[in-house]
């Protein structure tokens, strides 16, 4: 089954249950205590908030999100990126855990052809109305219902205010994926057990004081990555060998002359791979790069996959002509790519021209210094170090400390800091200064107009009229 017919089926399926169809939301979410939309439910959190009533009780969607926060674990674990989309099912008011919790077996077991015997499901250990759907109602055998606590699965949106446990369904992919330790299970860390699905019962109202107070409509909130389904029905040993990622792969194998298939090269692959996907989507709807807030996302993640373009062999601007495999795959889910395609490639090439003389000038002169405290033993680089890279080629610090992870190092942080406070400081009495000398060359200018003309008082608009 390829991802474009997942998406539908998902779709279909929920709309056999009465829900309503809706199209994903924009990556700039309207909401302005977040950067980007991470989940489906964030275009309904007005809803869930109680702010606004909603058209529909049952809704269904596929959602672009975007989470910078898993931005270190891209390329390294099978399943994180920063662009995916999650599909997702919801009530406002209406069905609840047991409806969630069927259909979402149902969905994956029925549909989409999940093995039964390797799916697992994790519930709250204080909730255990969901245990007993799980085994009585859906089935589940009970040694495969794992307990996990808040950190996986609770969910709020702020310290007060709606909020509830999750339940999470996991594949099993097998020992080969497993960290090994015998206390690999479902919510560890490592690939083995893939979480797929994550089912929210929003069923509280937490009071200032922590207290739970059942909430008159409760509502549900699923997502699950389309990446991560698409891994498992493909039969994939990394999302990075679905139908999502391949060809923008094999696309980076020409352009490189590189294989894949290359064990040292497969992190830079990845990600690549991913970030053109998020590049793609965050200018599409309307994200320009630029120093602050989604601008400097969008700018980090051209930079970053600029610079893995090296690591494959690539030393000149690519990305503009990778995204048109991109667009290619995902234009008919997404009309705006295509719409947008030709200003999308503009502003990349931009972008990463404009980076490509950065990095070759400064990645000398930090290597050099990687290379001296490598034989000093030195695990740390001074931060005045890092601000002369910054100062003399306008290397960028987030960039320079990316480098350097992977060589183990770090720099002084506060350091850096300190340099940079010393410099607008400095910048700032320069500018005084300079206004200083405008004033002064006015007074010169005005001298001088004085000749020819008669004082008449300070009076702007006379001075030249008036002879
Ligand atoms: P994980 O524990 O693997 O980091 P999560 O618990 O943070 O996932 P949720 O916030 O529960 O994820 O999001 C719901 C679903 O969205 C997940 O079950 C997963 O299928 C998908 N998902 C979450 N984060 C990512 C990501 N960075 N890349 C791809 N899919 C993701
Ligand atoms: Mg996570
Ligand atoms: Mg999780
Ligand atoms: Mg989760």
């Amino acid at each position: 089954m390829t991802s474009s017919e997942l998406r539908q089926k998902f779709l279909d399926f929920f709309e056999e249950k009465e829900h309503k169809i809706l199209p994903s939301a924009s990556l700039i979410p309207n909401d302005p205590t977040l950067l980007l939309t991470i989940a489906g439910m964030v275009p309904f959190k007005p809803i869930f908030l109680n702010k606004i009533q909603p058209n529909f009780k049952r809704v269904v969607s596929v959602q672009k999100c975007v989470r910078v926060n898993d931005l270190g674990n891209v390329g390294h674990t099978a399943r994180h990126h920063t662009f995916f989309e999650m599909l997702g099912n919801f009530s406002f008011g209406d069905y609840f855990k047991k409806e969630a919790c069927l259909w979402g077996w149902e969905f994956l077991t029925q549909w989409i052809g999940f093995c039964p015997a390797r799916m697992w499901v994790s519930v709250h250990r204080k909730d255990q109305e969901a245990y007993e759907v799980w085994k009585n109602y859906v089935g589940v055998p009970p040694e495969r219902i794992v307990f996990l606590g808040d950190e996986d699965n609770f969910w709020a949106s702020g310290p007060i205010g709606p909020c509830g446990y999750c339940s999470e369904i996991y594949y099993d992919r097998g020992d080969a994926m497993g960290c090994g330790q015998s206390t690999c299970a479902p919510g560890c860390n490592c690939d083995r057990y893939l979480e797929v699905w994550n089912l929210v019962f929003m069923e509280f109202d937490r009071k200032a004081d922590g207290t739970l107070e059942e909430l008159p409509k409760k509502n549900i909130d699923t997502g699950m990555g389309l990446e991560r389904l698409a891994s498992v029905v493909q039969e994939a040993e990394t999302d990075y060998e679905t139908d999502l990622f391949l060809p923008i792969i094999q696309d980076l194998e020409k352009m490189s002359g590189n294989d894949y298939s290359i064990l040292a090269l497969k992190p830079p692959f990845r990600i690549i791979a991913d970030h053109i996907r998020a590049i793609v989507f965050l200018i599409a709807d309307g994200i320009y790069p630029s120093n602050e807030g989604r601008g400097y996302i969008l700018r980090r993640l051209i930079r970053r996959a600029y610079r893995y373009g090296g690591k494959i062999g690539i030393h000149q601007p690519f990305l503009h002509e990778l995204l048109f495999i991109v667009i290619d795959g995902m234009g008919n889910a997404y009309p705006e790519l295509d719409l947008r395609k030709d200003i999308i490639s503009k502003i990349v090439y931009q972008e990463e021209a404009r980076f490509e003389g950065t990095l070759k000038s400064g990645e000398v002169f930090l290597n050099q210094l990687i290379e001296q405290a490598k034989k000093s033993q030195r695990q740390q680089l001074s931060g005045k170090d890092i601000f002369m890279l910054y100062d003399t080629y306008g290397f960028p610090s987030d960039v320079a400390e990316d480098i350097l992870q992977e060589e183990g190092l770090q720099f002084n942080k506060a350091e850096f800091e300190d340099q940079m406070e010393q410099q607008k400081n400095r910048a700032r009495k320069a500018r005084g200064e300079k206004d200083q000398l405008m004033r002064s060359q006015k007074e010169i200018e005005e001298l001088f107009t004085g000749v020819n003309s008669r004082f008449v008082g300070y009076n702007q608009s006379m001075v030249n009229t008036e002879i």
